[in-house]
């Protein structure tokens, strides 16, 4: 049942096919719309909840490749929040409602003719790059930095697919990095919050403003910081895409 008063012809049900939980508060969920969603990679698709009698609806990147025929969602619950933590009760056979129009400009810049594309998450942020690794050519003509951070090592989610990706493909180069290291003693990778170690690899790469894209995703802080040290790196305003999760 729709909940009283919401036009049900400006949405599309959805039935939740698979979760997988992640880490503290995340989780991975697989969506399968009534009708398919057209979507471009980068793009987020409005996803609500019935909650006492009320819709309550949230906007969410599409981590799967539009050839995919499930959505793909990377979430995180956000304590007091008025969607999440209803969401994160919804489990394989229930059902969400979806906006049926994709939307968002945070898209792969292929305009630019950039040879490099440098690409920064925080935790869920990735979900962005997920979607547009998954629909790359297997020999696309480009390289690609995927620089992903979060406070321990269970929170990225996508690392395993991405290493592996990575492995197969030689433009793929994927880098998570975590900040409270002292919680994880036995990890080898790289320590640190992205925006702090995003010059060293831009660097070691050889990125550089004027054959680079960079993008920033996720958490507002590390958007505006990482867009200080791109632009006193050089880098053009065109140049740096950015997709706030929220606003502080
Ligand atoms: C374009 C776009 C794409 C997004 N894609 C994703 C996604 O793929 N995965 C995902 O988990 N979220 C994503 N978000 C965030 C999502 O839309 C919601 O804002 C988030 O899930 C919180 O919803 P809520 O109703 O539980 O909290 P709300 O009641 O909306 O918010 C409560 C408070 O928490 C703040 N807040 C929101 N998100 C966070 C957070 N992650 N950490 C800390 N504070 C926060 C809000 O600004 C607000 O002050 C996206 C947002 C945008 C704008």
């Amino acid at each position: 049942m729709a909940p009283a008063g919401i036009d049900e012809s400006k949405y599309r049900k959805g039935i939740v096919t698979a979760r997988r939980d992640v880490g503290e508060g995340l989780w991975i969920v697989r969506v399968r719309p009534r009708d398919p969603i057209a979507f471009r990679a980068g793009q987020y698709v409005t996803v609500g909840l019935q909650t006492e009698g009320k819709l309550v609806e949230r906007p969410y990147t599409v981590a799967s490749a539009p050839r995919e025929d499930e959505l793909e969602f990377f979430l995180e619950l956000v304590s007091g929040g008025k969607l999440t933590p209803h969401l994160h009760h919804a489990g394989v056979g229930d059902e969400v409602y979806l906006r049926p129009a994709a939307k968002g400009r945070f898209l792969f810049d292929e305009a630019s003719g950039h040879r490099n594309h440098f690409m920064v998450a925080t935790v869920t942020g990735a979900a962005p790059f997920v979607s547009m690794i998954r629909s790359a050519a297997a020999d696309a003509p480009y390289r690609v930095l995927v620089l992903h951070g979060a406070s321990v090592s269970n929170e990225f989610g996508y690392a395993g697919e991405l290493l592996e990706t990575s492995r197969r493909r030689s433009w793929l180069e994927y880098v998570p990095s975590i900040s409270r290291p002292w919680l994880e003693p036995g990890w080898k990778g790289e320590r640190g919050r992205v925006e702090d170690v995003a010059r060293k690899y831009i660097d070691a790469a050889g990125f550089r403003p004027g054959n680079t894209t960079a993008y920033a995703c996720g958490n507002p802080q590390m958007i505006r910081n990482l867009e200080g040290i791109l632009t006193r790196a050089g880098f053009a305003r065109e140049s740096i895409k950015e997709e706030m999760y929220w606003r502080e």
